[in-house]
């Protein structure tokens, strides 16, 4: 019998969005023999991908086992579902944890993208090191990567065009409609649609409404999560799963607006209010801390000591960059500290004492924490002045193993999500199930997987 034969297409794959899913999906779409163009909206590629550390688990990855690190996928999605708690995605955390190593293999194998493992410090919900990232800790220096291998598949990235809706016909996706653009509104047909214009972080409405918890902080991650293809999918029967979870930061520098390594906390730094006295157990990690850093009135200051902040900027760019900006704050006792940092000298010394005592084992800390990095700080300290941020959403729609979106009736023929749009692996609500790299674990895992099905699926 006759094959069907296949529709007009203007190119096999639609991929919306020019971040790390996006052109993951595109060079995975065209490794399978596919064609694939990226759409835009901004100005310049990269989106929330090129904010970030750049940092992507990898669960028994050969540079772990070169290293003597034992890990696996299922260690991984151990560890994730420990951090995240249960939730509505936990199929998902399975399937991304497989994923991970050959994802990072395949980045670094096929398309010379510059990512190391990161040996010189656990990430926040990893029991051991499985972070990747580029030598510089910058996601710019991803997207710098991807974009040069993109450019290297013959896979088109075009900015200034914002993809206004989906081309739907008989319940399937064939394609998008331009609109707002130099060239006005035009369609696009293709056999399949790579939805990666991450989540709604952007849009105070559905932040209200799906992540109420997320709204009394400040957005600092891309101007781009703002939510539509989210709400394409949902018109087309999609529903969400973990809508409520999200990133935060509990440690922005303010005013630079660059993140305080959370690596100086743990080493052992600790998190103080406008009084000088301590926020709570800064150990549940940068992303559920921000929560309790969003409680206290103003400002906070992360303390922390100078033998901590030279490591620290020795190892992230970012960090190097702030302390060159003079973010960090050097004083050489406890009351040039305070005056430093405008806090009471009296509270601040009661607040390192016991942080000292804790730390060094000859006192429970009335916080809880019970991990303390590299020990008691000493003097001379350190300290950044700082504010809790929203980074990106982590709820999403529900897809499948391929990265197919999920409709009532099984996957809605033809279109893909992943990152932000997809439901995350954070758990159900809140900042607090957020493990380090899940964010690009979820762009890039998904984005190819759906651009390797994508391909396969045309033969
Ligand atoms: C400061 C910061 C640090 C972070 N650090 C890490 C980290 O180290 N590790 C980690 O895993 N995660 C990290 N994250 C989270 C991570 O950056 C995101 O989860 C990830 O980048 C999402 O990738 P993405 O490709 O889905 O979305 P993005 O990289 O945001 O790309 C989506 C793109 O889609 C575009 N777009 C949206 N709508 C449309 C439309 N209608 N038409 C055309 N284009 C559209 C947007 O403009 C954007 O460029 C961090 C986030 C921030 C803000």
């Amino acid at each position: 019998m006759a094959e069907p034969k296949r529709p007009e297409v203007d190119v096999d794959v639609v991929v919306v969005g020019a971040g790390g899913g996006g052109l993951a999906a595109a060079l995975a779409a065209t490794d399978g023999g596919a064609t694939a163009v990226v759409l835009e909206k901004e100005e310049r590629p990269g989106g929330n991908t090129a904010a970030s550390t750049g940092s992507v688990p990898g669960g028994g990855s050969r540079w772990q086992a070169e290293a003597g690190i034992e890990d696996s996928p299922a260690r991984l999605a151990a560890d994730l579902l420990r951090q995240s708690g249960p939730h509505e995605a936990e199929d998902l955390v399975r399937v991304l944890a497989e994923a991970s190593a050959p994802l990072v293999e395949w980045l670094v194998d096929t398309h010379q993208v510059d990512l190391r493992l990161i040996t010189d410090y656990k990430h926040v919900g990893h029991s051991v090191p499985r972070l990747h990232a580029p030598p510089s800790r910058k996601g710019h220096a991803l997207v710098a990567d991807l974009l040069r291998a993109a450019k290297a598949a013959d896979v088109e990235v075009l900015t200034h065009t914002p993809v206004e809706r989906l081309l739907v016909e008989n319940g399937a996706v064939r394609g998008v409609v331009v609109s707002g653009n130099r060239s006005g509104t035009y369609t696009l047909r293709s056999h399949a649609v790579v939805l990666a214009a991450n989540g709604f972080g952007a849009d105070p409405e559905m932040i209200a409404r799906f992540a109420p918890q997320a709204s009394g902080l400040e957005y600092l991650g891309a101007h781009g999560s703002t939510g539509e293809a989210v709400r394409w999918l949902l018109d087309l029967g999609a529903t969400m799963a973990n809508e409520s979870a999200f990133q935060g930061y509990a440690a922005v520098a303010s005013p630079h607006g660059s993140i305080t390594s959370w690596t100086t906390v743990e080493h052992g730094g600790i998190l103080i209010d406008g009084n000088g006295a301590r926020i709570g157990d800064e150990s549940v990690g940068y992303s559920g801390f921000a929560a309790e850093v969003s409680r206290v009135p103003g400002p906070v200051h992360v303390v922390f000591d100078t033998r901590i902040r030279d490591s620290v900027a020795a190892h992230e760019e970012e960090f190097a960059d702030l302390l060159a900006a003079g973010g960090v704050k050097e004083a050489a006792d406890v009351n040039a500290l305070a005056a430093a940092i405008g806090v009471d000298g009296t509270q601040l010394a009661r607040t390192l004492e016991i942080a000292r005592a804790a730390a060094e084992g000859s006192a429970p800390d009335p916080a809880g924490r019970t991990e303390w990095g590299w020990g008691p700080l000493r003097r001379p300290y350190a300290a950044v002045r700082a504010i809790p941020a929203l980074f990106h959403t982590q709820g999403g729609v529900r897809v499948d193993e391929h990265a197919r979106v999920l409709g009532p009736d099984g996957p809605v023929p033809g279109v893909y999500a992943a990152g932000g749009v997809a439901a995350g692996v954070s758990g159900r609500e809140g900042g607090s199930g957020y493990s380090s790299g899940n964010g690009l674990l979820a762009a890039l895992g998904l984005g190819m997987l759906a651009g390797r099905h994508a391909a396969a699926v045309l033969g």
